[in-house]
């Protein structure tokens, strides 16, 4: 839904802004268009300190470059027309003048017809010589002479005074972004210092009463201030300068005073959080007081990004971006970079990309802009797209992709099969040496490690046992990581494997009752007595795991028709179970020994579980496959999982 209120009032406008969403491209117009043209402030900064700057003006050379006819080679300089006559058979004697002209001396005596005088490479030219033959080229001929044999071309090995960069040529246009390359130029004609836009000074706030400081104590409830660092990161990756401010309570008072001295400071405002239209949320009613026009746009039609609010105040932009960090950080890249290099100076960023097929069908929310994160991996004929996306909420996830696909507004879903264009993060594509795609646990890393260190590049994307099946039997991974038990057979993995993959067994992984120490209802008793205590006390809530598990099975097993208090509680991953008992949200659950251990909870020992790998076998030769399957087998990687709390088969 794009609006067109021209004909309303400020006021009325400002109010609308709350109830309409925007398209994206309606919301950047309007941005841009409240806040240019307008002037790019610039500065003289020293040559040094201009990396990564963009020129205000032209640069032009104030000297010639060299300022003399300076010689190329080590050698000596000569009058050419001596040496017309010169070949292998009759060579020329030249007499050398008593002067050696090094780097940085100024040459005294002429060169007269029948001479020579020695010079070094970079060495003006003296008097009368109109070349330079190279010291490899010429014989002592007794105590002060020289043998020539071959004649020289006036000019030859000379580099005449300008001819690098001659006065008053421009040498730099305004709006180059300083690099080394336009620092040496600089350098070479003399000029110290250069008019450069002046960064825009950008504060960065955090809001939320549940946010901590990285390097602080995590408090129950509360999370790590993720966004403060990003965002204060791609600011400064984008030719701005940012100052972050920490994180502000959701406090209207306290955040109007922050958000105030920070406007005076800067050029320019972003925070985080608190954009949903909710009662805590407050710093969009704050932006209404900070100056005029105030609010251009408060919900986007984005995914993720819908809350992003786009202000600006007496010609600063003020922008809040989604509190979700992949949210925050789309919206930032696709509606805030733009602005911030235009303040900047800076030309568009150049966005690569490249075409992909994706694997899986993606669903799609109808009427808003999608964009989804995507891992690359090389597949049987082109590039493969991985959906990469564990939520808005998930910040590994924008690490870990090599780029996103957009999904139009009008569509509800991109098929399976799709071809579609990716836009990488990176100028290029990595395409990995190793990918692993399937179930993901600890112990993986412990053996994936060394490959690293040799420089091997390795991706894992966690889609679960079925999906890493699926990939694997598309020939889209090296290998898929399963722990999958066949129920008919009571054994693990082997049953599920299709024609032209083969197993290779990785190790053992323990599996059993968490509890926190010290729980009477659990302490010393074997697994089925523990289920037994547990179902037989009302109060006690046990936490489930999710359909398809293959630790769900057991707890199935184990429970028999019992559906105690917490059953539907099923969360997808060993971690979530023990946090869940650490915590104290539930009493007890299945999980596996080693994430047991590093929660220091209690643990039973019930049965073992098979976490292998299938193998794709027309890739097994492949050097970082071979690789893998060395580190598999190594000593330290065994030594390492047995550490860990792992057994490997
Ligand atoms: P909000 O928009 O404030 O309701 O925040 C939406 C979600 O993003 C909540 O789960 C917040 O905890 C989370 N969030 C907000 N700010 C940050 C931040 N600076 N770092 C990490 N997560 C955040
Ligand atoms: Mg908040």
């Amino acid at each position: 839904m794009t609006q067109n209120n021209k004909s309303k009032s400020r006021d009325s406008l400002d109010q609308d802004q709350f109830l309409t969403i925007l398209s994206r491209e309606g919301a950047l117009a309007r941005f841009e268009a409240a806040l240019f043209p307008r002037a790019i402030p610039s500065e003289q900064r020293r040559l040094a300190d201009a990396l990564g700057y963009a020129l205000t003006e032209d640069v032009g050379a104030p000297i010639d470059v060299p300022p003399f006819d300076r010689s190329n080679v080590d050698g000596f300089a000569v009058r050419s027309a001596d040496l017309a006559s010169a070949t292998e058979t009759s060579p020329v004697r030249l007499i050398l003048n008593d002067e050696i002209i090094a780097c940085g001396v100024a040459p005294a005596r002429p060169v007269l017809s029948g001479t020579a005088t020695s010079i070094a490479t970079g060495g003006p030219l003296p008097r009368g010589a109109d070349a330079v033959v190279m010291v490899e080229h010429t014989q002592p001929a007794g105590v002060r002479a020289i043998e020539i044999r071959r004649a020289a071309s006036p000019g030859q090995f000379v580099s005449y005074a300008g001819s690098d960069m001659a006065r008053g040529e421009a040498l730099l246009r305004a709006g180059t972004i300083v690099g080394s390359r336009e620092i040496g130029m600089c350098a070479a004609c003399g000029i110290a210092q250069v008019s450069v836009a002046r960064k825009p000074r950008v504060a960065v706030i955090s809001t939320g009463d549940e946010l901590v400081q990285p390097g602080e104590q995590l408090r129950p409830a509360a999370i790590y201030d993720s966004n403060g660092a990003i965002v204060t990161a791609a600011i400064n990756e984008n030719g701005g300068e940012a100052a972050f401010l920490g994180a502000v309570p959701d406090d209207e008072a306290q955040l109007e005073s922050v958000m105030r001295k920070a406007l005076a400071q800067s050029d320019m405002l972003v925070l985080s959080g608190g954009t949903s239209k909710g009662a805590g949320d407050v710093s969009h009613r704050i932006i209404a007081r900070l100056g005029k026009p105030g609010i251009i746009a408060h919900g986007v039609a984005l995914k993720p990004g819908k809350p992003l609010c786009l202000a600006v105040c007496d010609g600063k932009p003020v922008v809040i971006l989604p509190g979700f960090p992949t949210s925050a950080m789309f919206t930032f890249h696709d509606l805030i970079v733009p602005v911030l290099r235009r303040m900047a100076g800076l030309p568009p960023r150049p966005d690569a990309k490249v075409s992909a097929k994706v694997p899986v069908r993606i669903a799609s929310e109808l009427g808003r802009t999608e964009f989804v994160m995507v891992s690359l991996v090389e597949g049987n004929d082109g590039l493969i797209a991985y959906p990469t996306g564990k939520g808005s909420g998930a910040i590994t996830s924008f690490a870990q992709a090599d780029g996103f696909l957009k999904i139009d507004a009008l569509a509800d879903q991109m098929p399976a099969g799709t071809d579609a264009e990716v836009t990488l993060f990176t100028p290029h594509v990595r395409v990995p040496d190793l990918v692993i795609v399937g179930s993901h646990c600890t112990g993986l890393d412990l053996v994936t490690a060394p490959l690293s260190r040799a420089g091997l590049s390795v991706r894992s994307i966690a889609v679960g046992s079925l999906g890493g099946l699926a990939a694997a039997e598309r020939g889209e991974c090296d290998l898929a990581p399963i722990h999958l038990f066949d129920d008919k057979s009571g054994t693990y993995n082997t049953p599920f494997l299709s024609d032209g993959l083969e197993l290779v067994p990785g190790w053992r992984r323990m599996q059993g009752i968490v509890f926190r120490e010290g729980d009477a209802r659990f302490e010393g008793l074997a697994a089925q007595e523990a289920v037994r205590s547990a179902l037989a006390d009302p109060a006690c809530i046990m936490v489930n795991r999710n359909q398809g598990a293959g630790t769900r099975i057991l707890i199935d097993r184990l429970l028999g028709d019992a559906r105690p208090d917490g059953y539907w509680n099923q969360p997808r991953s060993h971690n979530a179970v023990a946090a869940a008992v650490a915590q104290h949200r539930a009493d007890w659950g299945l999980t596996i020994a080693p994430v047991a251990h590093a929660a220091d909870l209690g643990f039973i020992p019930l049965a073992e579980e098979h976490y292998d790998f299938a193998l794709v076998s027309s890739r097994r030769e492949r050097p970082a496959v071979r690789a893998f399957l060395d580190a598999l087998a190594s000593a330290e990687s065994r030594a390492a999982l047995t550490r860990a709390g792992f057994r490997p088969a």
